[in-house]
């Protein structure tokens, strides 16, 4: 896992999976390759023992029951079977959902389908920082409510809602509370009941598993109506036969999780602080995009005025594999929707990177990509005729070299 190249720091993206993950997996793509529905028998039995155990595991990391605990392909899976599973099952009476414009495309997309199917969707906007209030939620409640969703963890500036206020007061008013925790699940505790969260998508490959599994928590009693028809597996809500190698090693990754979170969570946030401090240090014109203390620990989402955020890290790619905040649509480089929300400029906006620090990064590494982003920052600034001309940018003595 050591001296990695590129050095890896998009671990909002995905995570590498953890080596003791990666043994806990490959038994069921050999000898126990059993169908976990197949319990006639021994190999089926292990199957479904290894299932077994992975749900525990996965309920246990949320303060769940097992049963309460429903396999899915992943989050976006999860995110959809959440909410269209209860647009389905409620949909005459209560048909209103209240959300925030900065979720991830798997709501948002979502919820953008059923309003043009004619629920109603109240979109909250996010403050500076990119946070809803609890008072923003609780305005919004109609009669009509079904639910509020809301991210507990935004995947690119790392801002955290206050799921706990919010879900005191869903409860309160008898609102179900879906919430996406793919992002704070590594590393932030979120016990179910302590929250009041009725829903919640996990996504392994967020949480040193593999890629292609996840899970959704549905809290006993609550109603949904699967998105697949067939064999019944997982309650009636998910049918199709258990991936039992991704699912014992989503379980074996929410139990490390579990253990190790809030080690992982003190170290990466040691370490983002240390290339917050290296990249302001040797440059200017830096800003912070999202919440400076209520963020994921190892979230840095920073802006370089001067240069555009997806030039900066194609360049550094070699080295440093960190993302933009900005998407590529066909004609242009659009900043993306949740950058957008925050109100930044659009100058702002346009200079993003993120950058993501895991379970598996060292201090060494933090200063050799903090190097070599100053680097090519100074590089590119250089080369931008127009930056340094304007006061606001931070003059860096462009033209020198
Ligand atoms: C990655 C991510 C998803 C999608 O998860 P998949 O398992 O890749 O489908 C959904 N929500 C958030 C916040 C994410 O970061």
């Amino acid at each position: 896992m050591k001296g990695r190249t590129p050095i890896y720091l998009d671990n909002n993206a995905t995570t590498p999976v953890d080596p003791r993950v990666l043994q806990a997996m490959l038994p069921y793509l050999d000898d126990h390759f059993g169908n976990a529905a197949s319990v006639q028998h021994a190999i089926g039995r292990q199957a479904k023992d290894a299932c077994d155990l992975a749900r525990q595991q996965v309920a246990s990391l949320l303060g769940a029951s097992p049963r309460e605990i429903v396999f899915t392909s992943g989050a976006t899976e999860s995110d959809n079977l959440a909410l269209k599973g209860l647009a389905e099952a409620h949909g005459d009476k209560r048909n209103h959902f209240i959300t925030a414009t900065t979720e991830h495309r798997a709501v948002r997309d979502t919820l953008l389908r059923l309003e043009k199917q004619g629920l109603k969707v109240t979109w909250l906007e996010v403050d500076r920082e990119g946070r809803v209030a609890p008072e923003q939620v609780e305005e919004a409640i109609t009669p009509r409510t079904l639910a509020v969703s809301l991210m507990a963890a935004n995947n690119e500036i790392g801002t955290l809602h206050p799921i706990r206020a919010i879900g005191a007061i869903c409860k309160r008013r008898g609102i179900l509370l879906h919430t996406d925790a793919v992002q704070a699940a590594s590393t932030l505790r979120l016990d179910v009941d302590e929250h009041n969260v009725d829903l919640l998508s996990l996504s392994a490959h967020k949480m040193y598993g593999p890629k292609g599994v996840g899970a959704l928590y549905v809290r006993k009693g609550v109603r949904l109506a699967p998105l697949f028809d067939g064999g019944g597996h997982e309650r009636g809500l998910r049918s199709g036969t258990l991936p039992v190698p991704l699912i014992a090693s989503f379980g074996l990754a929410c139990e490390l999780c579990g253990k190790e979170g809030e080690a992982d969570a003190a170290r990466a946030l040691a370490l983002r602080q240390r290339l917050w401090q290296r990249l302001t240090e040797a440059l200017d014109g830096v800003t912070l995009n999202g919440h400076a203390t209520e963020r994921l620990a190892g979230n840095l989402n920073v802006s370089f005025a001067g240069l555009r955020g997806e030039v900066l890290a194609v360049l550094v790619g070699e080295s440093v594999a960190i993302s933009s905040g900005s998407a590529c649509t066909s004609a242009s480089v659009e900043p993306s929707h949740v950058l957008r929300a925050l109100g930044l400029d659009e100058e702002v906006a346009q200079g993003s990177v993120r950058l993501g620090v895991g379970r598996f990064n060292t201090e060494e590494e933090i200063d050799r990509a903090a190097d070599t982003v100053a680097r090519v920052v100074t590089r590119l600034r250089e080369q931008n005729p127009l930056y340094g001309m304007r006061p606001s940018a931070g003059w860096t003595g462009a033209g020198v070299e």
